[in-house]
């Protein structure tokens, strides 16, 4: 009799187009907050308020105030144990793909090649006027300085995030094609609520979901692991019998 580990493994071995979908689960213990869960963020604030397109048209001031000392500790965390292990899995050939819900780019840092950031990255801002970009770093020194950060042109410059109100960017439908020839995906640390990516899950044959709460996906998984993405990928590292750094 396998166990679950075991079971996941073969489907690992069995598949021939694997991807992985992982959200702000899988940097919890990165040291970054998620948002939906028990002790979300979003439970405490208002997303709609805080992260969207029209208070930063409006209110570029408490936008900023809001998220920047937030981002800029992201930029700071390291990659966890799930984020080696999601890259040595592309890099031995079991999966294909990573496709985040995350900003906070720690599986780029932990190694992952193919990545698809459907929600955009903290890498860099830019200019709403002539889309020049710089680093985030440029709109926090200005911030520090007491500024609304600026282009050299004069425009707003804006994170390369998606904030609410914004539409779906390319890489969501990259991500789509990708996730559209495969056969197997895990989700690790994702709580399946947030669309579109919610969709995504419903394309594919085989799914095996990971995220410490119930998802809506459950019901039609292979496997289902109600703990930590940390717990699952050292019990799937063992059973594989692969080293992570
Ligand atoms: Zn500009």
């Amino acid at each position: 009799m396998l166990s679950d580990y075991e079971a996941v493994a073969k489907l690992l071995e069995n598949s021939g187009h694997a991807v992985v979908l992982t959200g702000a689960g899988i940097s919890t213990e990165s040291g970054i907050p998620d948002y939906r869960g028990p002790q979300g963020l979003w439970r405490k604030y208002d997303p709609i308020k805080y992260v969207s397109r029209s208070t930063f048209e409006t209110d570029p001031k408490t936008f900023w105030e809001f998220n920047l000392p937030m981002w800029m500790q992201y930029k700071a965390a390291k990659p966890n144990k799930a984020h080696f292990l999601v890259a040595e899995l592309e890099r031995l050939g079991f999966i294909k793909a990573v496709i985040t819900q995350n900003i906070d780019g720690l599986h780029k840092r932990a190694g992952s090649k193919n990545v698809y950031e459907v929600h955009g990255n903290l890498e860099t801002v830019s200019c709403l006027r002539c889309h020049k970009e710089y680093p985030l770093e440029e709109a926090w020194k200005q911030f520090n300085d007491g500024n609304i950060p600026q282009c050299s042109c004069g425009g707003l410059l804006r994170p390369n995030v998606v904030l609410f109100e914004d539409p779906m960017p390319d890489t969501f439908f990259q991500a789509v094609r990708e996730v559209e020839s495969s056969d197997l995906m895990i989700v690790m640390g994702s709580s399946l609520e947030v669309y579109p990516v919610a969709q995504l899950p419903a394309m594919v044959p085989k799914l095996v979901v990971v995220n410490l709460l119930p998802t809506p996906y459950d019901d039609r998984a292979e496997y289902v692991f109600h703990e930590s993405t940390g717990e699952f990928s050292e019990k799937l590292t063992s059973v594989l019998g692969i080293k992570l750094p």
